[in-house]
C-alpha cells in the first residue's frame, strides 16, 4: 500500500506524518500524529495507517476533489484554498458522539469525519457536507442563520459519484409532505432549533437545491448572509415574489420530479 501510486495522489509519507503545531494548524482541538497523508489536487487527504479510510483513499479523495470543484462552480466563488480532510475510524476516537458525525475548521481550511463501512453514498454525503461547510464558508464568509449553513452545506451535494443530492433530496421532500416544516419557521434560528434536526436539515437543503436551480447562484448569495430577522423582507424583493409562494413552487417541483 505504502509504496503504490494513486492516480491524481501521492502518499507523502511513508509511515506516519507528524502534525506539529497542530492547535494552531487544526480547529481547536490537539491532532495526534498518528496520521499518513495522501495530497491531491484541492484536498491533502489524512488518514489512519490501515484504516478503512485508507484502503478507499483513492476513491474518497476522488469524491471530495469532485465535491470542491462543484462547490465552487455552482456558487461562482473566488476561492482557491486547499482541504485538509482527517478521516477518524470511530466517532469516540473524533470526541463525536455517534459514527454518523463531521465537523468543519473552515479558519484552517480543515475537517474531520468518521469513515466507516459501508463505502457509499451515507459516507460520501458526511464527507462531502462537511468539505462544503469549509468551502462555502472561506468562499462567502459566515451565513446568517442555521438555515443557510446547514441547508447549504448539503443543498450543494454533487452527485457525480453519488445520489444523495438532488436524488434523495425531492423524492425525500415528496415523501414527507405532512412533515415538512415551513419555510417560514426554518429561516428563523428560534424556530430551527425546535424543528427534528434530520427533518431541518433536509428541507433546508432540498428548498435551497431547488432555489439554486431554479433562480441562480446570484440572488443565493445575495441571501446567504442575511440574518433571522432580515431574511423574509430581502427574499421577497431579491425574487420578487414572498417565501410562501417560492416554497409552493418548490413543493410542486417536487411532486412532480422524475429523477
Ligand atoms: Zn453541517
Amino acid at each position: 500500500m505504502c509504496g503504490k501510486r494513486w492516480v491524481g495522489l501521492t502518499l507523502a509519507a511513508a509511515t506516519v506524518v507528524a502534525v506539529s503545531g497542530c492547535h494552531t494548524a487544526f480547529g481547536p482541538e490537539p491532532l495526534d500524529r498518528d496520521w499518513r497523508v495522501y495530497e491531491g489536487v484541492r484536498v491533502s487527504f489524512f488518514v489512519r495507517p490501515g484504516s478503512f479510510a485508507e484502503q478507499n483513499v483513492a476513491r474518497l479523495s476522488e469524491v471530495l476533489e469532485d465535491q470542491f470543484t462543484s462547490t465552487v462552480a455552482t456558487l461562482r466563488l473566488a476561492y482557491a484554498g486547499h482541504l485538509h480532510a482527517y478521516a477518524y475510524n470511530s466517532g469516540a476516537e473524533a470526541h463525536f458522539t455517534s459514527d454518523a458525525a463531521g465537523r468543519a475548521y473552515p479558519e484552517t481550511e480543515s475537517f474531520r469525519f468518521v469513515a466507516v463501512p459501508p463505502m457509499g453514498d451515507n459516507l460520501f454525503q458526511l464527507m462531502s457536507h462537511e468539505a462544503n461547510h469549509v468551502v462555502v464558508i472561506d468562499g462567502l464568509g459566515r451565513a446568517g442563520t442555521y438555515f443557510m449553513t446547514e441547508g447549504l452545506a448539503s443543498a450543494l451535494l454533487s452527485e457525480t459519484f453519488h445520489r444523495s443530492g438532488r436524488h434523495f433530496l425531492f423524492p425525500w421532500t415528496r415523501s414527507h409532505r405532512a412533515q415538512l416544516p415551513r419555510m417560514a419557521t426554518l429561516i428563523d434560528d428560534g424556530g430551527w432549533g425546535r424543528t427534528a434536526q434530520d427533518t431541518a436539515y433536509k428541507s433546508s437543503a432540498s428548498f435551497l437545491a431547488w432555489l439554486i436551480d431554479t433562480y441562480g447562484s446570484d440572488r443565493l448569495r445575495q441571501i446567504y448572509p442575511l440574518n433571522s430577522d432580515q431574511m423574509l423582507d430581502r427574499i421577497a424583493s431579491i425574487y420578487g415574489r414572498p417565501l410562501d409562494a417560492l416554497e409552493a413552487e418548490w413543493l410542486v417541483f417536487c411532486e412532480n420530479f422524475a429523477g
